[in-house]
C-alpha cells in the first residue's frame, strides 16, 4: 500500500466522482449518486435529494483541479479548502471501522466532507511527495485522471474502456506494420 487505507479510499472516491464528468456524464441522477456512495464507502449524512446531487456535481471541477495540482499548488489548494470548511482533525471510530480521521462532523453536507476527506488525503500526496501518481489518461481525447496505486507504477488509463480501446488500436497498428512490410 502506497498511503494509508483511507487516503487510498478518498482518493478513489475523488478520481470517480470527477471522471463522471468526462463522455456520457453518469452523474446525473440522484441514484447514480447513491451508487457512487456506497460503493466509495462514505458513511454520514446523505440528503438524497437534488440540491445534494447538484453540489456534487458542481464539486467535480474543483476535485479536478486539486487532483491534477503540482505539488506546490495543490498544497495552498488544500490548505484553502480545509480552511473555508473549518477542518478539524479528529480520531473516531464508527461503524466497523477502525480509528480513521475525519475532520468535519458526520452531518456536514456531503459536498463539504467530501471536499474535506480529499483534501486531508491530499495532505498525504503533498508531505510523501507522490503527486506523480495522479495524472491525466493516456488515451488520446480521454481526459479522465488516472490514480496509479500500483507499486511498479504500472497504470496508464484511467478505465478498462480506454486500456482496451489502446490495446485494440496498439494491435490494429501492429498487423497493419506486418502487412506493409509483407512481400
Ligand atoms: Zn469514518
Ligand atoms: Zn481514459
Amino acid at each position: 500500500m502506497i498511503f494509508g487505507h483511507d487516503t487510498e479510499s478518498a482518493l478513489q472516491a475523488a478520481v470517480a466522482l470527477t471522471n463522471s464528468a468526462r463522455g456520457s456524464d453518469t452523474l446525473t441522477t440522484v441514484r447514480e449518486l447513491r451508487a457512487w456512495y456506497i460503493e466509495h464507502g462514505y458513511t454520514g449524512r446523505r440528503d438524497g435529494d437534488a440540491a445534494e446531487l447538484a453540489s456534487l456535481r458542481a464539486l467535480r471541477p474543483v476535485l479536478r483541479e486539486l487532483l491534477t495540482a503540482d505539488r506546490e499548488h495543490a498544497a495552498s489548494l488544500v490548505n484553502t479548502m480545509l480552511a473555508e470548511a473549518r477542518a478539524l482533525p479528529q480520531l473516531v471510530r464508527h461503524d466497523d471501522q477502525d480509528w480513521h480521521l475525519h475532520a468535519v462532523s458526520a452531518d456536514a453536507p456531503l459536498a463539504t466532507r467530501v471536499i474535506v476527506e480529499t483534501a486531508m488525503a491530499m495532505t498525504d500526496v503533498v508531505r510523501v511527495d507522490e503527486s506523480s501518481r495522479l495524472f491525466l489518461c493516456a488515451d488520446q481525447g480521454c481526459e479522465g485522471i488516472v490514480l496509479d496505486l500500483t507499486r511498479n507504477r504500472s497504470r496508464r488509463y484511467c478505465s478498462t474502456t480506454c486500456a482496451n480501446r489502446n490495446a485494440v488500436a496498439a494491435y490494429r497498428a501492429r498487423l497493419g506494420a506486418r502487412q506493409a512490410d509483407g512481400p
